[in-house]
């Protein structure tokens, strides 16, 4: 078979601001390049109407239905920062933020860099009714797995998470059942003991000092036990990589079974290398069946609802993607895992330019990369679900449906 390059570039497609979006106002003559030698089409990374999230965004592009398999964020985000999580687990992902007088005055705690300091204060104080896990991940994130053993855990417990002025709430059971009371129980458990460890450490005292938000509680959501997936080397026969800033999105990599490859400068922010990444994935093809590189920049831009930035990070992309217009032996899938519009400052369900690129392709009349030339396209319109196949196919992988 061909290998396969799959490309996300997490959160670029956008809403038309004055007419434009910040991918079609971009110089992207790679892009460009790229759509007018392949097949374009948009897609559902999930279905119409479903805003995605990155993880079952890319659940489903990887050919795993998220309706069906979806086990929560946690589990993820633990597998991301190499915690194996066991089935009588709970996995929860957390957030270092800043409460005032009881009300969250920052979710991110200033975006705290590096809480590795905290992580290891907690771990050290915090004693529980059972055994657990806390790791630091990129920035302010983190994850908390509760390891059950014996005893039995639910993951049908409530976030303690709120918006920013809102009053920090407590972890409740979601079903009537002692085991997710109990859960809850733990869970609120750790939030006082561990705010009681960050009221007074010196990690703290130094941020207020030079005029920087403490990280002195910590909110929690995404519960999630692990599930039980078919790796892609079971489900495709393929060996499978996946280059990714973020923890999650290595997490999902991990739970599907890909081999996870460090990329030195690969940060999940605006200041990731790009080309580093791109230059990685191109040679593992060498050695990989299928690779998968998340770029996620700009998204962040489009959470922030800064066009201008995520403009020119979508240039600093382009930039980067000369690497892929010299690739000929191998099948090339441009797209994204969902849209971060500027305007929403999240994700919205609308779908996303896909283009495939490649010997056996049926190049059509689409020249450009962006939101309104991709609907031209050959492809038409299809659900995420539906790419795995069509590259397996392209790739000269996909088994005969029938006689
Ligand atoms: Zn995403
Ligand atoms: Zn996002």
């Amino acid at each position: 078979m061909k290998p396969i390059l799959m490309l996300i570039l997490d959160g670029v497609p956008d809403r038309p601001i004055r007419g434009t979006t910040p991918l079609k106002s971009a110089f992207t003559p790679n892009l460009d390049e790229l759509a007018k030698r392949g097949v374009s089409g948009i897609m559902d990374p999930i279905a119409p109407g479903i805003r995605p999230g990155s993880d079952t965004a890319h659940l489903s592009l990887l050919g795993y239905d998220p309706r069906r398999f979806y086990p929560g964020r946690g589990p993820f985000e633990a597998a991301g920062v190499g915690i194996y999580v066991g089935e009588n687990d709970v996995a929860l992902r957390c957030n270092f933020a800043t409460l005032k007088n009881g009300i969250v005055l920052d979710r991110r705690a200033g975006r705290i860099r590096d809480a590795v300091e905290l992580e290891k204060a907690i771990n050290e104080a915090v004693d529980l009714d059972v055994d657990f896990i806390f790791k630091s991940s990129t920035g302010h994130r983190a994850v908390l797995v509760l390891k059950g053993g014996d005893t039995k855990l639910s993951p049908k417990i409530s976030d303690t998470d709120v918006k920013v002025g809102e009053g920090s709430k407590v972890s409740k059971a979601l079903e009537r059942s002692e085991v997710a009371e109990r859960t809850a129980m733990i869970v609120n458990d750790f939030v006082r003991r561990s705010e009681e460890i960050l009221r007074d450490h010196s990690l703290n005292e130094e941020r207020m000092r030079s005029g920087k938000l403490p990280a002195n509680t910590i909110l929690l959501r995404g519960a999630g036990s692990v599930p039980k997936l078919k790796t892609m080397r079971e489900k495709y026969g393929i060996k499978p990589a996946i280059i990714a800033g973020i923890r999650l999105i290595q997490g999902v990599g991990r739970i599907c079974g890909m081999d996870l490859i460090p990329t030195e400068g690969a940060t999940g922010r605006m200041d990731t290398n790009v080309r580093n990444k791109l230059g990685n994935a191109v040679s593992l093809l060498r050695d990989y069946d299928f690779v998968l590189v998340n770029i996620k920049g700009a998204d962040e831009a489009g959470h922030d609802g800064d066009f201008e930035a995520k403009r020119d990070f979508i240039e600093r992309i382009d930039e980067s993607l000369s690497v892929l217009t010299g690739l000929d032996d191998a099948i090339l899938a441009i797209t994204a895992d969902h849209s971060t519009p500027c305007s929403v400052k999240g994700h919205s369900a609308d779908p996303v330019p896909v283009t495939l690129v490649g010997e056996p392709v049926r190049t059509d009349e689409v020249n450009e990369y962006d939101e309104f030339s991709a609907p031209k396209g050959g492809l038409n319109r299809i659900r995420g679900l539906d790419l795995m196949p069509s590259l397996l196919d392209l790739a000269g992988k996909a088994e005969k449906f029938g006689a």
